[in-house]
């Protein structure tokens, strides 16, 4: 079984290639592993594998199965339990009444059910009974981010498929391959950051232009702080606002400043610095006393905190202006 667009996880890719190899593919299987962990993307495997219509190893990736798999289009995978779906009695109830349906134009219909965790003692107990009684053409995929949240005897009736957090050089590799415009530094602070949760490491380098207008940004914010102009400071943060800035834009231009600031910190104490960023760090750490610094991370994170509730872009604006302008 081809499970190579699975970053890490290789212990669980030999087990899985050698059961199905043997005994085929089993007909429930629980996706167990924290956000990010991959989950989406062994579902997203599995269930081309169920549909594929190729005749040798699944999935083959170039029937018409797999490609209106990986399309998101195939009429016999059926997903439930995202956001506005909520998995409650009635929908598995449904579910099961629509698993008697025959599928489509695959060997078997496929259902991936996200947020398993979240269903409640009698969801669980339908699901339980759609599992045991439902046609043997049907297929499930549990993805959960606890598998344990899940009643014993669900958990029984699948096969579990524990997702472990990739190595940074499993995780530098895979971003490699799906990240080539980005430069290798990037990858590899990413890479480095994400503890082994390969979705937060596509959210950090996914950002795009917003990201790369953040960093801008702060680079420039940090600047102004170095040169303790005063009324350059208050400009900026007043254009924030006027050039509508919202709460996420703002939140990625505070944590690319408290990154600046750490990097000063961590220079000016005489630790290693990612190159790209190494010069702005020693002329932080310059200009910066370590006061300084921690003063200003310290506001940054207050300030990211408040851009996560409900309090407006202007009042922080206004407050980064006025904290920064006042540090000393
Ligand atoms: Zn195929």
């Amino acid at each position: 079984m081809d499970l190579s667009a699975l970053a890490g996880n290789g212990p669980l890719k030999r087990q899985l290639s050698l059961e199905t190899a043997r005994h085929g593919l089993s007909h429930a299987y629980i996706l167990n592993g924290p956000p990010g962990s991959g989950k989406h993307t062994l579902a997203g495997l599995l269930a081309a594998a169920f549909v594929c219509t190729g005749g040798g190893e699944v999935p083959c990736f170039s029937c018409p199965g797999c490609k209106k798999a990986a399309k998101g289009i195939h009429p016999d995978i059926i997903r439930a339990g995202g956001e506005g779906d909520e998995l409650n009695v009635a929908r598995v109830r449904a579910l099961r009444s629509d698993a008697y349906i025959k599928p489509n134009e695959a060997p078997r219909k496929v259902y991936i059910l996200e947020h398993a965790q979240d269903l409640n003692q009698p969801s669980q107990n339908a699901l339980l009974k759609l599992l045991e009684e439902g046609p043997p053409y049907a297929a499930f995929l549990l993805l959960a981010d606890n598998a344990a949240a899940l009643l014993p005897t669900v958990r029984s009736r699948c096969q579990i498929l524990n997702l472990s957090p990739v190595t940074a050089e499993e995780a530098e590799h895979w971003l490699a391959a799906r990240f080539p415009d980005k430069s290798p530094g990037a990858r590899a602070d990413a890479a480095c950051r994400c503890q082994g949760i390969l979705g937060r490491a596509v959210e950090l380098l996914d950002g795009g232009c917003v990201d790369g207008k953040a960093q801008e940004e702060a680079a420039r914010l940090l600047e102004l702080l170095c040169r303790r102009d005063e009324l350059a400071l208050m400009e900026f943060c007043v254009a924030l606002e006027r050039d509508k800035w919202d709460r996420d834009s703002l939140t990625a231009l505070l944590d690319q400043l408290i990154l600046l600031l750490r990097d000063a910190l961590v220079y000016g104490a005489g630790g290693a610095v990612e190159e790209d960023r190494r010069a702005q760090a020693s002329l932080a750490a310059q200009s910066l006393s370590q006061k300084a610094a921690l003063q200003a991370v310290e506001l940054a994170e207050k300030l990211r905190t408040a851009c996560g509730s409900n309090v407006g872009v202007g009042h922080v604006a206004g407050w980064l202006g006025a904290g920064l302008a006042g540090i000393r």
